[in-house]
């Protein structure tokens, strides 16, 4: 399989766009800062190289620093008549919320097959966090590519013990490797390829 993955947003530390920041907070016991696009582009790098590990064709949409637009990454991934498309982010909200999702576009039977495969490979690798579940969004990545798509938020970077966790490469690493074993698993299913 051609399969993209897209780190989201990107060119953060005051260009482009860092997505969810979460600033340092001593007084309640946080002490990381992180910008959304640095972690999940690792995570996406991590993702790429289990995928070639196992013989697939993986692309990322862009650099770490760089920054490009939404229409951009659908294109790149039209371009290359990639078999699948994984946007990876990381989620911001209310100090408490904590979990991974993850998102196909409305309607889209093959899209939900792969966020399903996606959300149950990462269940299973991450037993005692929070599944928020299979959802679907009009996002512009998944409403853009032509090939099925999914959307995966990992976790809260705005949840302190979630940011931490996330902070730690062995973390994402299982998370990468889980969304390359749902791709996977997906294409074998679709497509009989492995
Ligand atoms: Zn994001």
């Amino acid at each position: 399989m051609r399969i993209v993955l897209d780190a989201g947003h990107g060119g953060g530390k005051g260009q482009g766009d860092p997505g969810a920041v979460d600033p340092v907070q001593p007084a309640e016991g946080d002490m990381l800062y992180t910008e959304e696009d640095d972690l999940a582009f690792d995570i996406a790098r991590r993702a790429q190289e289990a995928l070639m590990l196992s013989g697939h064709t993986a692309h990322l949409t862009r650099r770490p620093n760089q920054f490009i637009s939404l229409q951009g990454r659908c294109d790149l991934a039209n371009r290359l008549g990639a078999d699948v498309f994984v946007s990876i982010h990381l989620n911001a909200g209310p100090p408490t919320a904590r979990g991974f999702e993850v998102f196909s576009y409305p309607g889209s039977c093959p899209g939900a097959q792969l966020r399903d495969a996606i959300l149950g490979a990462i269940a299973k690798a991450f037993p005692d966090w929070v599944n928020r579940g299979a959802k679907e969004a009009n996002y512009a990545v998944l409403r853009g590519t032509k090939m099925p798509a999914a959307l995966v938020e990992c976790g809260f970077v705005t949840n302190t013990e979630e940011e931490r966790k996330l902070h730690d490469p062995a973390v994402r690493q299982r998370m990468a490797e889980a969304i390359a074993a749902g791709v996977i698993k997906y294409g074998r299913e679709k497509h009989g390829r492995v």
